[in-house]
């Protein structure tokens, strides 16, 4: 029988106690409720009693500021960051620097402006070549066609989810500018092997750490490992203000290169109205006011979250590695954790029983709602198809021929562990590792029972 947790209960064995917090649990249905049931009796999807009748901690989750912050930006008449650096953007920008132990930051409206800015600051453009992970966010390859050059995507590794470093230096060609890999589902990327291939081959490395706010490899913060790391605030992501983005970097000429794409040419340096001194491709990414007084608010508590995801998320891949035909991910131990914006694992459907798919829809069915890993694409045809459409304009055909993108769609190849991932993967969003440890128990003994049953519910 699982006992209902009390927000007592929580306090005192998963967060440490402060008034934010108090606040925020108070708010929020953190605690699933058991239905008493083990993990050997009937499915949900069979007609059994659901594993779990309570819903997971909303998201997004007030810590107490944002009201008071939002107010005092209103009545101030200062809604964007103008020609200053006081206010709350700037003020953001010191505080995320600081809790990512990097020198500088750039705030920007969104993750996909943060990226199109890092892009831009290292004059990326038509006929470069972005070797990147097909495993990611659409975002992430559009940042790189909006500076009409071609996204090489490498195989990932199904163990991690993350793209293969180890294929990144096959994939160099003379005409590659950049690595970018993305730390998708919040899992780090293994930056050794891509920051040795950007070292070999001398290019930059800018880190997609979208989804990655606090992860850590080998102790230093995600998105502050390569030259630039992109961060975006959008409402989904474990720091949100709505809409939002930051670059981080140490390389303060870079921020400075940074700082002028976003905001049309303009420095932070120098006299801000004097446009005409960048020659830089520029953009107006900046964020303003109001994101920024709520990412302020956010921002105090999102340590102690991202512990609390740590300590799940690790529990939950114990508990599930023990169930045949589940694949939970890897993750190094050495001061490394994941951001674990997503949890993610493989069903294997031969050792399983049952394929991925109908195993969401049997965790559904006991009350534990997941998706289908990989954004519905992901694969090498998808994403051929969608760079081959995206250069079948006028401009797009001056810049590659058909020849060049031939050869280019040969050199992706079938990226058979990208395809694996994408049909075997299962998702399970940040704000289900909020609660008690006991929450995965009854994630754990879903799963389980699915399986004991599985030849049951491949019958139909
Ligand atoms: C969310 C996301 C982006 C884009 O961020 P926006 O703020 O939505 O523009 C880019 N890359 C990845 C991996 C993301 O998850």
């Amino acid at each position: 029988m699982t006992k209902p947790f009390t927000r007592r209960d929580f306090l005192s064995t998963s967060l440490s106690t402060s008034a934010g917090l108090t606040a925020m649990l108070g708010a929020a249905p953190l605690v699933l409720v058991g239905s008493g049931t083990s993990a050997a009796d009937k499915p949900a999807i069979l007609g059994g009693t659901p594993m779990s009748t309570a819903s997971f901690s909303g998201w997004p989750i007030l810590q107490g500021d944002e009201e008071a912050n939002v107010l005092e930006t209103l009545r101030s008449g200062h809604w964007f960051r103008g020609y200053s650096n006081q206010g709350m953007v700037a003020e953001f920008e010191k505080e995320f620097a600081a809790i990512n132990g990097a020198k500088a930051c750039v705030a920007t409206a969104n993750g996909t402006g943060a990226l199109i800015a890092a892009l831009a600051a290292l004059d990326i453009g038509p006929g470069d070549e972005v070797i990147t992970t097909p495993y990611t966010f659409i975002a992430t390859i559009n940042s790189i066609i909006a500076h009409f050059a071609l996204p090489v995507p490498i195989d990932v590794d199904p163990d991690t989810f993350q793209l293969d470093g180890k294929l990144a230096d096959a994939a160099w060609s003379e005409n590659t500018r950049c690595l970018l890999p993305v730390h998708i589902g919040g899992l780090p990327a293994n930056m050794d092997d891509i920051l040795a291939v950007g070292k070999k081959r001398n290019i930059r490395v800018i880190e997609d750490a979208c989804q990655a706010h606090l992860g850590r490899w080998k102790g230093k913060n995600l998105g502050t490992l390569g030259h630039a790391g992109c961060f975006s605030f959008q409402v989904s992501k474990n720091l949100s203000g709505g809409e939002g983005g930051a670059v981080l970097t140490n390389d303060e000429d870079f921020a400075e290169r940074v700082y002028r794409c976003h905001n049309n040419c303009s420095g932070r340096r120098t006299n801000p109205l004097d446009s005409t001194q960048g020659q830089v491709r520029a953009f107006n990414f900046r964020m303003a006011e109001f994101p920024a007084s709520v990412l302020r608010a956010q921002l105090k508590h999102i340590e102690q979250f991202a512990e609390v995801r740590e300590e799940n998320g690790r529990y939950l891949n114990r508990l599930l590695a023990e169930i045949p035909g589940v694949y939970p991910t890897k993750i190094p131990e050495d001061g490394t954790r994941s951001a674990w914006h997503l949890y993610m694992f493989r069903i294997d459907p031969e050792k399983f029983g049952i394929d991925r798919n109908l195993f969401i829809q049997a965790m559904g069915a006991e009350g534990i709602h997941g998706g289908g890993g990989g954004y519905g694409y992901g694969t090498a045809k998808h994403w051929i198809e969608f760079v081959r459409n995206s250069y079948a304009t006028p401009a797009g055909k001056r810049i590659y021929s058909k020849a060049v993108l031939d050869d280019w769609a040969e050199r992706v190849g079938a990226l058979p562990q990208a395809q694996k991932v994408v049909s075997q993967g299962v998702w399970f969003s940040q704000n289900m590792l909020l609660g008690p440890k006991t929450n995965m128990d009854i994630i754990a003994d879903a799963a389980r029972r699915i399986q004991k049953n599985a030849a049951e519910i491949a019958k139909g």
